[in-house]
């Protein structure tokens, strides 16, 4: 037997840690242990090495150092910035905008604060999942104290029109809140030319490591803390810092971003072919913008079969992919998001995401390519919902 290939193409569900990430880590788990609140030279280092790395994304995405806070992640980050502006900011109105198509982090926290008192309007999509700027104006109200809207959709890729929506709620003088998970380290980011006020980020998506993130908090927004404690993060996140994690989101930061014009450029080829290829599968549909999409996203609709059943032979062909967000694959929910882009009941189960990266090669493209168009030959011949014209001839 051959070995098993190892195709992975679900980057947006998490990416590998880049080893020079891990080498900038290493340290900071083995000799430089400090807390970095002590005050002797050895938490010093420590603290030190947090400095630069909150520089870095400080850089990154065009703030000041001083307004960037670790965190545990993204979810974390979208938790902190919905709740914590929420709370801070109730005396002036308990109204919050958002998308439909929000990632669960923002969605279940909006939906939480309506249990708490809160009202919150999820704006529609279009069928490529686009939130219109004008329907953002529309939406704002007297209360209104919160927009959030994601920078780009994890389940389909598009990419929202930030600076616009941005430019909307500085005037109407309510705080722009994005989840720019799947967006930083793969577009560029200013906070300042795209009017945002709060930012969340997470390093394992950049690859970085797992469990650490931030949030971008404007220095003139009221926003409550969600985590008591000690006086970390400038008394507004406690807890004692995640040293070698934020060594490495500071690193892989640095890294993605500089590589990031390259990157993409290699990538968006890759994804492009892909894309071609998939489609050339009779009764298959691209979800997603076509062109205002993340350079590494492909999300394709196979009519008259299982997405789950497409990834269990994918697999079996050493295939790493997803049927959208890690989240809803495990309960066989329908996405939320290809839904909200109006694709019919029947057909949002048949939808394939596979998300590239820096490894992915022209090989791991045409292999794609080549094992697909049979495995959805083969889901059909046994869906009782194919038409006959798409069977195999017995
Ligand atoms: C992955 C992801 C999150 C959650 O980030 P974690 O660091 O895994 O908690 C939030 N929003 C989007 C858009 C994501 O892709």
């Amino acid at each position: 037997m051959s070995e098993k290939k190892c195709i992975y193409m679900d980057n947006a569900a998490t990416t590998k840690t880049h080893p020079d990430v891990v080498s900038a880590m290493l340290p900071y788990m083995t000799e430089y242990f400090g807390n970095p609140s002590s005050l002797y030279d050895f938490g010093q280092t420590s603290k030190k090495a947090v400095e630069r790395a909150r520089q870095q994304v400080a850089q990154a995405i065009g703030c000041g150092p001083e307004e960037v806070y670790f965190t545990a992640g993204g979810s974390e980050s979208n938790n902190w910035a919905i709740k914590g502006v929420a709370f801070a900011n109730q005396k002036k109105g308990k109204h919050i905008i958002t998308s439909s198509i929000e990632h669960h982090a923002v969605i279940h926290p909006c939906e939480w604060l309506v249990s708490q008192g809160f009202e919150v309007t999820f704006l529609p999509v279009d069928e490529y999942g686009i939130i219109s700027p004008e329907s953002v104006a529309g939406a704002i109200r007297e209360d209104t104290i919160l927009v959030s809207i994601m920078f780009a959709n994890n389940e389909i890729g598009t990419i929202e029109p930030i600076p616009e929506i941005g430019a909307i709620c500085k005037e109407k003088g309510v705080y722009f809140h994005t989840d720019a998970v799947q967006a930083v380290g793969h577009v560029p980011i200013n906070v300042d030319e795209m009017h945002i006020d709060l930012l969340s980020l997470s390093a394992h998506k950049f690859h970085g490591p797992k469990g650490v993130g931030c949030l971008y908090v404007r220095s003139n927004v009221k926003i409550e803390r969600l985590i008591h404690g000690g006086g970390q993060e400038r008394k507004r996140r406690a807890g004692t810092e995640h040293v070698p994690g934020i060594v490495g989101l500071g690193a892989a930061i640095d890294r993605s971003v500089s590589l990031m014009y390259e990157s993409n450029m290699q990538i968006q080829k890759l994804r492009d072919r892909l894309i071609e290829g998939l489609l050339t599968i009779p009764h298959s549909r691209l979800n997603g913008h076509p062109t205002n999409r993340l350079s590494n996203n492909v999300n394709i609709m196979f009519e008259f079969i299982e997405g789950e059943s497409i990834l269990l032979l994918l697999n079996q062909y050493g295939i790493a992919a997803s049927t959208g967000s890690a989240c809803t694959s495990a309960s066989l929910e329908p996405s939320h998001v290809l839904v909200a882009c109006g694709v019919p009941h029947d057909r949002v189960h048949g939808s394939l995401r596979l998300t590239l990266g820096e490894e992915t090669t022209e090989e791991d493209v045409s292999y794609v390519i080549e094992i697909l168009p049979g495995i959805v030959k083969r889901l059909r011949d046994m869906s009782p919902l194919t038409p006959d014209e798409l069977r195999s001839k017995k």
